[in-house]
């Protein structure tokens, strides 16, 4: 008896965003349907179109790890086909060969190794060499403090450690991550993330690679002050400051700011009703949402400003909507979600990223996405299987 032929799915690289995004979703959809794919128009809608380092060593990856047939693979191409094989779980090392974003080639892999085997031991790991704190790209910050917490709620476990940074231009970063097997188990919670209860904490962190170690101290220090000037109680506020280890140089700051959900168990009321770090010890963390908020170094910009500029962002979260979920991991949160049996979550912001996501996912999923924007500036995606 022959095998009956999946069809090819064409997808139209310019298509809304028409980004490297395209490329890496369409991809991790092929890999976990066994859908043939051909992109073309690749990159349309950028600048510089075409197969950038980053998104070639996405598809040679994707095609190592499914044992995939590929046409149009080189740097610049505006066109390729992928035709993938079973996807096998196991220790895979990957150089982007610029400072190109690790963490994006990693959530290329991510879905498919998640996926990969029946073998519950199966564990995969994923060394990847390239930059780790890109522009306009999930640092690994974002990925381990934000997106990898809202994983585990859908009981997908993955780790990553940075074992070198990496800024542009020079690169030389090293991630590697550890993805376990994912099971839906039968018992799990419907995933909801849509009201937030007490702000708990906001902890702001600054790192330098190779760098002034007192830029940190500056950050913080100003966007610690802008918060506190804007009325948010400091025994809500941490700070802490790292060196970095790698070549070339950089500098980030980021802010994690933890909700506690609502209809969960409170924590002890330490001052004025306000709950104090040390009482998130003994929280669960799927009692708790945690955002993340990222900005690089730039030259000519002062390190007063940066903290000021990262403050602004959590201000805006704070204070424009009652949603949980900001920008970034809305576009992120959604394939997970298509593969773990669906969920919904509040969004401060649909970007174009996210909805052209969301029409990609529908190409190749029975599930439908749907975003309703409410009265009080914020909008309900749901994701339904
Ligand atoms: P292109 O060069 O074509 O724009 P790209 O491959 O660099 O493509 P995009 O298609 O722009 O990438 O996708 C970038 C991804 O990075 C999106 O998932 C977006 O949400 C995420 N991202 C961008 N900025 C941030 C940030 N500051 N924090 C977290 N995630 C981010």
């Amino acid at each position: 008896m022959s095998i009956p032929k999946i069809n090819t799915l064409k997808i139209d690289g310019s298509t809304g965003e028409g980004g490297g995004q395209i490329i890496r979703t369409a991809l991790s959809l092929s890999m976990l349907t066994g859908i043939p794919i051909e992109i073309t128009h690749i990159r349309a809608g950028r600048a510089k179109s075409g197969l950038m380092r980053q998104h070639l060593v996405c598809l040679q990856a994707s095609q190592q790890i499914s044992d995939a047939k590929v046409t149009g693979a080189h740097l610049g191409s505006t066109a390729f086909s992928f035709t993938p094989n079973a996807v096998k779980a196991g220790n895979y090392q990957f150089d982007i060969g610029s400072a190109g974003s690790t963490t994006l080639v990693l959530q290329t892999l991510l879905p498919a190794l998640l996926f990969a085997n029946s073998d519950s031991s199966a564990k995969s790991t994923v060394t990847i060499k390239g930059g780790t704190h890109n522009p306009l790209a999930p640092t690994t910050d974002f990925l381990t403090q934000a997106f990898l917490p809202a994983l585990a709620k859908l009981g997908m476990q993955v780790d990553i450690q940075l074992l070198q940074a990496g800024f542009a231009p020079v690169g030389g970063g090293v991630i590697t991550a550890t993805i376990s097997p994912f099971m839906r188990r039968a018992d799990t919670a419907a995933f909801e993330l849509t009201e937030r209860d007490k702000l708990l904490h906001i902890e702001l962190s600054a790192s330098i690679l190779n760098l002034d170690y007192d830029i940190c101290t500056r950050e913080l220090a100003s966007s610690k002050a802008a918060l506190i000037e804007a009325g948010i109680y400091d025994g809500l506020i941490t700070t802490q400051s790292n060196k970095l280890q790698g070549v070339g140089e950089g500098n980030s700051c980021y802010a994690i700011v933890t909700h506690q959900l609502k209809n969960t168990p409170t924590t002890t009321d330490a001052q004025a009703g306000q709950p104090t770090y040390p009482d998130l010890q003994y929280q669960q963390s799927h009692n708790l949402h945690h955002e993340v908020f990222t900005l690089l170094g730039e030259k000519r910009t002062s390190a007063e400003k940066m903290g000021k500029r990262l403050a602004g962002l959590v201000k805006r979260y704070l204070s424009t909507s009652e949603a949980l979920v900001d920008e970034h991991l809305t576009d992120q949160l959604l394939l997970p979600l298509a593969l773990a049996g669906g969920g919904e979550f509040s969004a401060r912001v649909i970007s174009q990223h996210t909805e052209t996501q969301a029409w990609l996912i529908e190409q190749f999923l029975p599930v439908k996405i749907t975003f309703e924007t409410s009265a009080d500036n914020q909008i309900l995606v749901q994701v339904i299987c």
